[in-house]
């Protein structure tokens, strides 16, 4: 920053302060250091002149990682300030250790179009009913029609924006509930599909499906992924070839299968397919991605 300053300086000296708002659109600080007085926090960092301390707003969640940078339990790593919409944003990357927890249950998530996604450990389960994407493309189909018709790309892109925006909100919630219900119920490991795979070969039709949604499919994933590794959960990724279509008892038929219904065409036991899916992914049956 100091750098960044004596440029902006010697601009000034030259005369050239046409450029002065493009330099300070983002840069660098490692002296930066969090403050915090009552129940306001400051971020302070030096100048050529003397070192300034700016009020932020900051979230509850957010509040948590300052305390623990303040009480030193994680560590600050370079912090970058930069401007969007006319607002000024800082962003401070954080390195913290997890402890491992000793639990040793395993929890199975399945991941599918009728429920985005079921959670199974020992007799427990959680569902996660409904399309997301089927659900935003509804709610903005017929106004990105009238838009077509109007060529306005522009705000065509900002549904999809918003769109976007409201699948990530979702994943967030989903995947916030998911690692809520694993520590409430003793969970030391949690396994999901390895799906780089399945979107490739899309073998059948549930496959198929997916493969349209992948990209909502992966953030969820990739979010429970880190909102576990920071709950001291471990995640292990397992082979999804025939965890929808094997039955407890071994048998395995593409029959056994017909959408959320599954029956064992050999020993007739019958569960919710997708919970079916979720136990079979806790187990492994298929052994872990390579
Ligand atoms: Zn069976």
């Amino acid at each position: 920053m100091n750098q960044t300053i004596r440029e902006v300086k010697s601009q000034k000296k030259n005369q050239k302060a046409k450029t002065f708002q493009k330099r300070w659109c983002c840069f660098h600080n490692q002296n930066l250091k969090i403050e915090k007085k009552g129940d306001f926090y400051t971020v302070a960092f030096p100048t050529l002149e003397k070192k300034i301390g700016v009020p932020v707003v900051v979230r509850p969640y957010q509040q948590t990682w300052l305390d623990r940078i303040i009480d030193g339990t994680a560590k600050q790593g370079t912090a970058t300030l930069y401007k969007k919409k006319k607002k000024w944003y800082v962003a401070i990357p954080i390195t913290f250790e997890v402890k491992r927890r000793k639990e040793t249950k395993v929890m199975g998530i399945d991941l599918g179009l009728r429920y985005i996604a079921v959670a199974s450990v020992g007799t427990k389960s959680l569902f996660f009913k409904g399309n997301p994407c089927a659900f935003i493309r509804r709610r903005y189909a017929a106004l990105r029609r009238r838009l077509g018709k109007a060529k306005k790309l522009h705000m065509i892109r900002k549904i999809g924006d918003k769109e976007s925006r409201w699948m990530k909100d979702m994943n967030h919630k989903i995947s916030r509930q998911i690692v809520r219900f694993a520590l409430a119920n003793g969970v030391g490991v949690i396994r999901m599909e390895d799906l780089a795979g399945i979107w490739k070969r899309a073998a059948s039709a549930k496959e198929a499906g997916r493969s349209l949604h992948s990209w909502a499919f992966h953030q969820l994933q990739t979010m429970i992924a880190y909102k576990a590794e920071m709950a001291g959960i471990r995640v292990e990724w397992v082979n999804p070839t025939y965890t929808s279509q094997t039955c407890r008892c071994g048998h395995r038929e593409k029959a056994n299968r017909n959408g959320t219904h599954f029956q064992c065409q050999k020993c007739g036991y019958t569960i919710h397919a997708d919970l079916n899916g979720a136990i079979n992914i806790a187990k492994a049956i298929s052994g872990f991605a390579a």
